[in-house]
């Protein structure tokens, strides 16, 4: 995901100008591409890039400018915190025993451990991390899980330290108190009901809810203010993804920490989440009883892939255009990846559902 540049430090903006820099620089291309893939690399990634322009993102879905480290943080109720460096959020609670982490974003980083230390500080308690608790098992969430050592308490779905132990990657130590469907926790005298509703996201994605402070901590499906990324944010289970919204809002709360972007989300950013994506579904389904293969089968012959997939594009721009004119202006991001989300959905109705779906005479 791409940083807002309002509200961005002038330490992260360089830190992550010099990364994209690393990234995008002809010699970093051969390196990862030697021989001829590199020789025949496009111009345009090795060259100055011709880069298309985007709507302007509405300016309420940007969130509090960052501190001179690059990151806010701020209470959400009570001891309960956030913190974001304006794409990723973490949350901790603090207790009279130490503090509860939620998630260990790299993007964050040291950072995490700053912001724990300024709310201590002010507010005269333990800033010792005791437990983390992983939302599920993606790097992008976790990967700074082992800057708090060996001794904190790692706490995570069943499936999350299954994936773990799969992946072994030193950054992201496996949970050693997992759950099956529900625990709650009880740490220094706080609450917290962690519960496991199946598949959206990923297969262990959980649903962290603080009944003592309105809030409900659910990652990597409602993006608050924008909307998601590639393929609803690179999703495994679309249908799993579409319904957990219904899910998330039959709890009780105010406050919701999605995960991604700069502000904490409302009742109503999970509400325009899920008009959203039922009007892609809508449009989909409009779009595939619409556009005519013939032409493009005729065409392309034996070429089957050929026609397959310019097919698709056609179905999928033709769903995807009144989409994007609707929520431009009212989420950030409609005209950067709606198109790439409306593939993924009308796949899903197909292949999910099964509509379209003709048995040869
Ligand atoms: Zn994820």
């Amino acid at each position: 995901m791409t940083p807002s540049t309002s509200g961005v430090s002038t330490t992260s903006r360089r830190a992550f100008l010099t990364g994209t820099a690393a990234v995008v620089g002809a010699s970093s291309i051969a390196a990862v591409m030697p021989g001829t893939l590199a020789e025949s690399a496009p111009a345009s990634v090795v060259g100055a890039p011709t880069l298309p322009d985007y709507a302007p993102v509405p300016r309420s879905s940007l969130g509090p400018a960052l501190n001179d480290q690059g990151y806010y943080v701020a209470r959400v109720q009570r001891n309960l915190y956030w913190v974001t460096d304006a794409t990723y959020q973490a949350a901790f609670l603090t207790t009279r025993d130490g503090v509860v982490l939620f998630d260990a974003p790299p993007t964050i980083g040291h950072n995490l451990q700053r912001a724990v230390n300024e709310i201590a500080a002010a507010t005269g308690v333990s800033n010792t991390v005791t437990h983390l608790v992983y939302s599920h098992h993606h790097a992008d969430h976790a990967g700074a899980s082992s800057l708090f050592g060996k001794d904190v308490v790692r706490i995570g779905h069943e499936e999350t330290r299954r994936l773990l132990l799969r992946d072994n990657d030193p950054t992201r130590p496996a949970p050693t108190e997992t759950f099956r469907d529900r625990k709650t926790l009880h740490i220094g005298g706080e609450r917290v009901q962690l519960a496991w509703h199946g598949s959206n996201h990923t297969p262990d994605n959980i649903y962290i809810h603080f009944p003592d402070h309105d809030t409900l901590m659910l990652v990597d499906i409602v993006t608050s203010g924008w909307v998601p990324i590639y393929n609803l944010n690179l999703s495994e289970d679309i249908p799993g993804f579409t319904a957990a919204p219904t899910t998330a809002l039959s709890y009780p709360w105010e406050h919701f920490i999605g995960g991604h972007v700069g502000r904490l989300g409302t009742r109503d950013d999970v509400g325009l989440h899920q008009q959203y994506v039922a009007d892609i579904a809508d449009s989909a389904r409009t779009a595939l009883a619409t556009v005519d293969p013939t032409p493009y089968f005729l065409k392309y012959g034996e070429n089957s892939w050929a026609a397959v997939k310019t097919y698709l594009d056609a179905v999928t721009d033709y769903a995807a255009a009144p989409v994007i004119a609707k929520y431009t202006g009212v989420l950030a991001a409609a005209d950067v990846f709606t198109t790439s989300t409306t593939l993924v959905v009308l796949e899903s109705i197909r292949l999910d559902l099964g509509v379209g779906s003709q048995v040869h005479p």
